[in-house]
């Protein structure tokens, strides 16, 4: 079958068989494809009922450690009990996920010295630096600066930034993106890699012992500017609560501005270009012989929300799983817009709430049951960065090797149907490649995402999974709109971004929402998992992802 699966279309009608005869004809075949029934219980009035109260001024925005919360979860687990799945976490419904919020305040000034003269950088202006260790002073007194050019150990690229280096009491001033944004035949190109985000350079720095991590900011390969930075770096985060309180992080986490660094290479006596060199093979860091000095006070508060987690079992395979996922947690209630202060969330994410619900339903009452089980899982925090996904992978219920798949939905539009879908991060598993197969039935196609460069693959709850290893799609509403075409699509997601993006006017409206395109794109996602819950090979990464080796590593333990 996956052989045939992945011919062209056109391939197969040179070998004399129809889509039909590859689809519908033969006894496994229709064992593989969704049923009707199933199909049918994906439906509006389906998602428009969970949806309206979900996103009602009753659930407050559905803000984590608020009644919103209370309303949310117990909404959840009834609709799970109704259904008829069974508790996902020994008797429970739920998964509680231990949280820290830190509020980083560091010294006004971070004072670098060196033989060349010193420079004091302001906060907020120039700088911004947080400590997430579980203390409440952290003093980082005359620490060594190395440039250490993209602060990436990438093997499977030929690329480390710290090869033969030694930061240990060290600080590391690196850049942000990866080496293919400057060169395109390096790296995925202008597709980020995970190597890019600022938590990675943050996480290798730590592997590497570091002290600090400084990250020089740039507008274009960070895809925003410092002004984003500034008020994200400017209040409390909140982080999971880890068992070694953090202690393996860097002390402190930061970043300066693209004009701070040049003052910083230039009372190192060292030509900036070195920052162009950084974009070559084989480049060498460079100590600056500065010395760097901050402290930071941590404000520390910990508190406790919660996953929802129910599930399918399988009817042959009841130990592997796929897992469909959607953060349950918006916004709550904050600053009024035009009368308005309930951040509702509709699109982000009542929609992806519903969808697990509705799933649900049409999983259970397939004709022919999945043999593989199925979990739907509601995760809490992704808004405050994906942290109850980040807590299931990393303290995972089902074990990470017998988790087939992992399918995330997270803010579908209601606009109408389009031909296309986007499959974020395009290239890189194999669940794509069913994706697609499914968006044939339906006359569309998958697409890959417009802005591959803003490394969207890691801004959702699917991601947790990936770096765990476990294969993980996450689709988008695509843009040509049935009638309306790419213009009308754009206008729709623009109009949102613009209007509605995490802002009070996210409401359900019933009376202007589309729910034919939310419907389309929920089917081909229940036909992907309920293929692979009939399967029983394991979908891989594909060849360069950066996911691929330690999914291997996991499956060959
Ligand atoms: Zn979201």
């Amino acid at each position: 079958m996956k052989n045939l699966i992945q011919m062209s279309f056109a391939g197969l009608l040179a070998f004399g068989i129809s889509a039909c005869q590859l689809n519908d004809n033969s006894t496994e075949n229709s064992a593989i494809l969704a049923d009707s029934t199933a199909l049918k219980l994906i439906n509006d009035s389906a998602l428009a009922g969970h949806i309206s109260r979900l996103a009602s001024d009753e659930f407050e925005g559905r803000k984590p450690f608020t009644n919103g919360e209370v309303l949310t979860l117990n909404y959840l687990e009834k609709a799970f009990q109704e259904i008829g799945l069974e508790p996902g976490n020994g008797s429970s419904y739920f998964q509680d996920v231990p949280m820290v919020d830190i509020k980083s305040t560091p010294s006004p000034k971070m004072s670098i010295s060196g033989k060349g003269g010193n420079l004091t950088l302001n906060h907020l202006d120039d700088f911004v630096a947080a400590s997430r260790h579980l203390v409440p002073t952290i003093d980082l007194k005359n620490s060594a600066l190395v440039f250490a050019g993209y602060g990436i150990v990438a093997p499977e690229f030929g690329w480390n930034d710290y090869a033969d280096l030694d930061v240990k009491g060290k600080t590391v001033v690196v850049m942000i993106n990866d080496p293919g944004f400057a060169d395109k035949s390096l790296f995925k190109g202008e597709t980020m890699t995970y190597y890019g985000r600022w938590t990675y350079k943050f996480e290798e720095a730590a592997r590497q012992g570091a002290s600090g991590i400084i990250i020089i900011h740039e507008t274009a390969a960070a895809s925003y500017p410092w002004a984003v930075v500034r008020s994200g770096w400017s209040k409390s985060k909140l982080f999971l609560e880890a068992p070694d309180e953090n202690k393996s992080r860097s002390l402190v986490e930061g970043w300066i501005s693209q004009e701070s660094a040049l003052k910083l290479f230039k009372i190192a006596g060292i030509n900036p270009d070195v920052m162009q060199q950084a974009k070559q093979k084989g480049f060498k860091a460079v100590d600056l012989g500065l010395n760097m000095s901050l402290s930071v006070k941590n404000e520390i508060k910990r508190s406790v929300s919660k996953n929802v987690v129910a599930v399918l079992p399988g009817a042959k395979q009841a130990d592997e799983y796929i897992i469909y996922s959607a953060h349950w947690d918006h916004l709550g209630v904050g600053e009024a817009i035009n009368g308005d202060a309930v951040y509702n969330g509709a699109i982000d994410n009542a929609t992806g709430t519903a969808a697990l619900l509705v799933l649900a339903k049409a999983f259970k009452q397939a004709e022919i049951a999945p043999n593989r089980s199925i979990m739907f899982l509601a995760v809490t925090a992704e808004e405050q960065g994906l942290l109850g996904s980040e807590y299931y992978a990393t303290n995972p219920l089902v074990p990470v090797e017998k988790t087939v798949a992992n399918i995330n939905v997270d803010a579908m539009h209601a606009f109408g149907l389009t031909k296309d879908i986007v499959a974020v991060g395009y290239g890189q598993s194999e669940l794509e490649d069913y994706l697609s197969e499914a968006a044939k039935r339906q006359n569309r196609v998958v697409v890959k995402d417009p802005n591959p460069s803003a490394g969207f693959y890691f801004r959702s709850d699917h991601f947790n999974f990936a770096k765990v290893g476990i294969p993980a799609l996450y689709t988008e509403t695509g843009d040509d709109h049935i009638t309306g075409g790419v213009s009308f699509g754009k206008a729709k997601k623009a109009e949102y971004t613009s209007s509605k993006y995490h802002a009070p006017g996210d409401n359900y409206d019933a009376t202007t929402w589309d729910f034919s395109g939310m419907v389309a794109d929920l089917r081909l996602l229940y036909e992907v998992g309920y293929k692979i819950s009939r399967e029983t090979k394991f979908p891989a990464w594909k060849t360069g992802s950066e996911f691929k080796a330690i999914r291997e590593a996991s499956l060959n333990k």
